[in-house]
């Protein structure tokens, strides 16, 4: 039943908020090493699907899988100690704290016990608290924010926290990253920027990504393949334009 090259898999997956029925049995797959788009309407229910998947929400029915494992009743934390990382759509960066802060809360969260008994030994702190300083700098440097690392995050634009929040999931050891509208917010010369991060990082660190955008020349450019939800299933998996040319896509996207 379980593909080997599917990194995840959802499987006829419900969730209901109250009476109302946000995901109606959805199915998909993402393969290993792809950038899989999701697609849709306002209210298809993607950015559930995300949450779903992260554990912050668990379905009334169905099952998901990843990396050969059935997680449907992890929790969120053991989710993202197997490197299953996520970002908001709206962002939720620790205002208070600079931006080289806030990378560098993320580090210790996800390497775990081990990690975490290293912090509290002594003479191994300082040699752990480099190492996670060290990468947030690398980051930092990567996403060419270097130059706001000690703003309070708090004050920094929409498309930086943008970069903050694809940041923090570089201080982690990704394997799959659901990034919820990336670009909202994001203006022309960021979002290029960005496209070319999550192509670098799909190609050199073996990220693979689910991406749910509305800019759709985003979508064209780094997805495939792409899945359309609407009304809490999927509509259709195809590569870009066959989901484009879709007649049914496109009557989802008029009414909404
Ligand atoms: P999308 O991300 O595709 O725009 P969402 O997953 O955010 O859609 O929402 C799917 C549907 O579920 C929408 O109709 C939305 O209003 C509803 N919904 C989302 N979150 C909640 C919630 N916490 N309580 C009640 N309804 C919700
Ligand atoms: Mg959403």
């Amino acid at each position: 039943e379980h593909q080997n090259d599917d990194l995840l898999v959802c499987r006829d997956i419900v969730l209901e908020f109250g009476a109302f029925r946000a995901v109606n049995s959805c199915s998909f797959s993402v393969r290993r090493g792809s950038i899989t788009g999701l697609v849709g309407p306002n209210g298809a229910g993607k950015s559930t699907m995300i949450n779903l998947i992260a554990g912050a929400l668990h379905p009334s029915s169905g099952k998901i899988h990843y990396a050969g494992e059935d997680i449907t009743d992890l929790a969120p934390n053991e989710r993202f100690h197997r490197g299953l990382v996520r970002t908001f759509q709206i962002p939720h960066e620790f205002a208070h704290l600079s931006v080289l802060e806030n990378l560098m809360l993320v580090a210790p969260h996800q390497a775990g016990e081990q990690m975490w008994s290293n912090w509290f030994s002594p003479g191994r702190v300082r040699i752990d608290e480099d190492e996670i300083r060290r990468r947030a700098w690398a980051t930092l440097g990567f996403l060419e924010l270097t130059h706001i690392a000690h703003e309070r995050a708090g004050r920094i634009s929409g498309g930086q926290k943008k970069l903050l929040e694809l940041g923090r999931t570089m201080m982690t050891d990704a394997q799959l990253v659901l990034l919820d509208e990336p670009a909202a917010g994001v203006n022309r010369t960021l979002l290029r920027k960005l496209e070319s991060q999550i192509e670098y990082l799909n190609r050199e660190r073996n990220y693979t990504f689910l991406l749910i955008e509305h800019d759709m020349e985003m979508i064209e450019r780094l997805c495939d393949p792409v899945v359309c939800m609407t009304e809490g299933s999927v509509l259709i998996e195809a590569d870009f334009k066959t989901v484009r040319s879709d007649p049914h896509v496109l009557e989802a996207y008029l009414g909404e």
